[in-house]
């Protein structure tokens, strides 16, 4: 099963995309994560990726584009991709290269959520710079105040989950998004789901649409 998680900063795909890939045994491509870790390798391409992330603005789309490529093309099982498409031109991309790899795109979920909801969970988001598991200070926080429940590590608040860049993320996202869902609308495999429901419960309707 290959999946698509739409939807804006903080609308819960995260959260999901690991409880779905953990229950499905699919493989979490967040390009999120993934260029966090070109960040962290301090290269030339690493610094010129931080200017974008920091200002909340979309990454070029030759860089996020090889690096959706090597990771669907060394994945052996499904996957989730959570974060990518992000615009038309991406979502081009990975039709064009799924179709040569001869892989079909099962779904992809529209995380709708409101704009409320997503400052509240942002800004008490807290992630493991170590193993990437995703916490919140209200709704999910660890057994041990700023420490990771699975390796200990100390936790973070991104640089980009600062109100300011929130808002300027949502911008970008509101911009791009309508014609990426109208695209797949087309293809008839768009499914919105709820982002305001609780992990649980919104896991359980997710469950339902992918075994159905
Ligand atoms: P996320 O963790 O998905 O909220 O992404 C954090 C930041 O990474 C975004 O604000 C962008 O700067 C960058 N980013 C993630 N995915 C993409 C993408 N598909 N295209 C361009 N930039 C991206």
């Amino acid at each position: 099963m290959n999946l698509v998680f739409l939807g804006p900063p903080g609308a819960g795909k995260g959260t999901q995309a690991e409880v779905v890939c953990k229950h499905f045994d699919l493989k979490h491509i967040s390009t999120g994560d993934l260029l966090r870790e070109v960040v962290k390798n301090k290269s030339l391409m690493g610094e010129k990726v931080k200017e974008f992330m920091d200002k909340g603005l979309l990454v070029p789309d030759e860089i996020v584009v090889q690096i959706v490529s090597e990771e669907i093309k060394k994945n052996r099982k499904g996957f989730v991709l959570d974060g990518f498409p992000r615009n038309l031109a991406q979502a081009e991309f990975l039709n064009n290269s799924l179709s040569s790899l001869n892989i079909c795109l099962d779904r992809v979920l529209n995380f709708v959520t409101s704009p409320e909801k997503i400052i509240e969970r942002l800004s008490g988001r807290r992630i493991c710079p170590k193993c990437q598991a995703i916490y919140h200070i209200k709704n999910m926080p660890p057994l041990k105040e700023g420490i990771c429940d699975k390796c200990g590590s100390s936790l973070l608040q991104r640089d980009d989950d600062k109100e300011e860049t929130i808002r300027e993320r949502l911008k970008v996202y509101t911009q791009l998004s309508q014609p990426l869902i109208e695209y797949y609308r087309k293809k008839g495999i768009l499914v919105d789901v709820n982002g305001d429901l609780e992990v649980q419960v919104l896991f359980e309707v997710i469950k339902g649409i992918l075994q159905s």
